[in-house]
């Protein structure tokens, strides 16, 4: 899955355009993600140094994008697309905030093994983190 990652609030405590400190499991999370095949891209609203300083920064973790704010490498900031080409956004302006980085993790696994809805993604997490999705919560919000 192609899937684009924030870096401010997301993989760093939001410290623009200072660097924070990572948030926990983003870094190892993501490098896991990595070992499964997915491809990600770095999608920040840094541009220049500021976006070479969290280059740097995940370089110096492990953490080496396939991306940086374009769908390709060879990719420049001033050619980025409207909207990348991902399959996920994973950011901490989402509705609902950031998970937790578990939470996110079994989300992309549930989302491989065929979830489909919102629902199934979070029932999974439910299962696995002791997040508690309400039973019936949905249904009961949307009449199905
Ligand atoms: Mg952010």
């Amino acid at each position: 899955m192609i899937i684009a990652v924030d870096f401010d609030g997301t993989i760093v405590e939001h410290k623009y355009p200072q660097i924070g400190k990572p948030i926990p499991f983003a870094i190892e999370t993501l490098i896991q993600l990595q070992k499964e095949r997915h491809l990600l891209i770095l999608w920040t609203v840094r541009e220049g140094e500021l976006l070479q300083n969290a280059i740097d920064f995940c370089a110096s973790k492990g953490l080496v994008f396939y991306a940086h704010n374009a769908n390709y490498p060879e990719g420049d900031e001033e050619d980025a697309p409207r909207k990348l080409k991902a399959e996920m956004f994973i950011d901490d302006r989402n509705l609902g905030g950031l998970p937790d980085w578990g939470v996110i993790y079994n989300a992309i696994q549930a989302t491989v093994n065929g979830a489909d809805s919102f629902n199934a993604i979070m029932s999974a997490n439910a299962l696995d983190n002791g997040r508690k999705v309400k039973k019936g919560f949905f249904s009961s919000v949307f009449g199905k």
